[in-house]
């Protein structure tokens, strides 16, 4: 198991930091989903069609995400005959932290497995689990890249989840007192000195004298005056270990050496240094080891969305297109890739929704959304059946067919020359086209 791309918050971020150090290697050294999985292979559960499926369906739901944009909310619900695993994948920054909730109500108290992966070396590494019995995380990536989440219950578990991903501040405090993120006009990587170099962090504006505080509680460094800086502070953050760089001050107001807490007051806003031509702001740099500058903005960015709250839960467990086309897309969003086109009356089932959209799995288990306007329920469609071949999952295991007696059949949809049939006993399955 591999960690170091996490920092958890509060309790947990002893845990991680330690698992990173190689010490205490008895903490973190499982996770309730992979502990459940050894106990499902130890009862033998394993050798059984459920238990395989079961740990099947979790390593399938890596290679078949869907994408989403954060802050992201979704009602979704999981069957008890369903073996079923749920996965999402998004972009971090480097200093983005997040907060992943489910509100998870099962009837037959199942529990609920939350686990997050990297993706790393082409495959997605597992680097944090909301602890037993919790279906809460908190964290901080220490890496730009792409993460997963994946939901799974536990074998047979049924229930409702309302889930939601959101940023939170990194740093308690910005550091320009009075200030936000909007005060921040010019970015990371901007060039300077006509491109010669870049810019190795973010200016914040704001009216000199203005007090420029600690973000985060440490140690100063370094107190310095002269240079494209002028008046400087270095500090070190004592949680992440970053130096933090604050350029331009007008004066300093601490010693080198001196311990400061989140808030405390360290210089005033100016323009010293090569800024002595510009309006006084404060440059704010972040440096790491083996890495150099890093872009400060998601630690300092305080202008978070919230994630919006979903109004209702899927009622029904399949639905079909009701246009002549529906775009079947990646993510909850027009700007998200079109998967595929599917046609009128093509079944889907319906796996979670958000305020406009429906996320689904196609028949030929495509993980997906589409926007709720192009879904309806079913209207039966009554024939009377003729002697024919009758498939479970065509489009999985085309082989898995079975001899259908003469009855009357309620067709619910279609789906790639099958159609979604119900005979008199209530018993659904494919039945071909033509
Ligand atoms: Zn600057």
């Amino acid at each position: 198991m591999e960690i170091k791309k996490l920092i958890g918050a509060w309790s947990v971020i002893l845990l991680l930091t330690a698992c990173k150090q190689g010490q205490l290697p008895f903490l973190v050294q499982s996770y309730p989903h992979e502990d459940y999985g050894n106990q499902l292979k130890k009862q033998g559960l394993e050798e059984t069609s459920l238990g395989r499926q079961w740990l099947q369906r979790a390593e399938w739901a890596l290679q078949n995400p869907v994408s989403i944009d954060i802050p992201f909310s979704l009602n979704g619900v999981f069957y008890t005959d369903d073996i079923e695993a749920g996965a999402w994948r998004f972009s971090l920054k480097q200093g983005s932290a997040l907060r992943i909730h489910a509100n998870w109500k099962s009837p037959d108290s199942s529990r609920l497995f939350m686990d997050v992966f990297f993706f790393e070396d082409g495959k997605w590494e597992h680097v944090g689990a909301a602890e037993k019995g919790t279906c809460h995380l908190d964290f901080e990536c220490t890496e730009d890249g792409e993460y997963l989440l994946r939901l799974q219950p536990e074998l047979l578990g049924a229930g409702q989840y309302s889930l939601t991903l959101e940023r939170t501040p990194t740093y308690s405090a910005f550091p320009v007192q009075g200030k936000d993120s909007r005060a921040i006009w010019s970015v990371f990587g901007d060039d300077r000195d006509g491109g010669k170099r870049r810019h190795e962090g973010i200016d914040i504006f704001a009216e000199r004298g203005t007090p420029v505080v600690a973000p985060v509680s440490g140690v100063v460094s370094s107190i310095r005056n002269g240079g494209l800086g002028g008046k400087s502070v270095w500090m070190r953050d004592h949680t992440r270990g970053h130096s933090l760089y604050f350029a331009h001050l007008d004066s300093q107001a601490v010693n080198s050496g001196k311990s400061v807490k989140t808030g405390d007051t360290l210089g005033f806003v100016g323009n010293t240094g090569n800024a002595r031509n510009t309006k006084p702001h404060l440059h704010f740099g972040i440096y790491v080891r083996f890495q150099g500058a890093i872009d400060p903005y998601p630690f300092v960015d305080n202008q978070l969305r919230e994630a919006p709250v979903i109004n209702g839960f899927p009622t029904e467990r399949y639905q079909v297109v009701n246009g002549a086309k529906a775009n079947f897309r990646q993510g909850p969003a027009m700007d998200f890739k079109v998967i595929s086109s599917l046609d009128e009356g093509d079944l889907v089932w319906v796996k979670g929704q958000t305020n406009e959209w429906v996320q689904v799995e196609t028949p030929d288990l495509r993980s997906g959304f589409i926007h709720s306007s192009l879904l309806t329920l079913p209207s039966p469609n009554v024939e009377s059946g003729k002697e024919r071949w009758a498939f479970w999952d065509p489009f999985v295991h085309p082989a898995d067919s079975f001899q259908l007696r003469e009855g009357r059949l309620a067709v619910l949809g279609s789906f790639k020359g099958y159609r979604w049939a119900r005979d008199e006993e209530g018993h659904s399955f494919w039945i071909s086209s033509n």
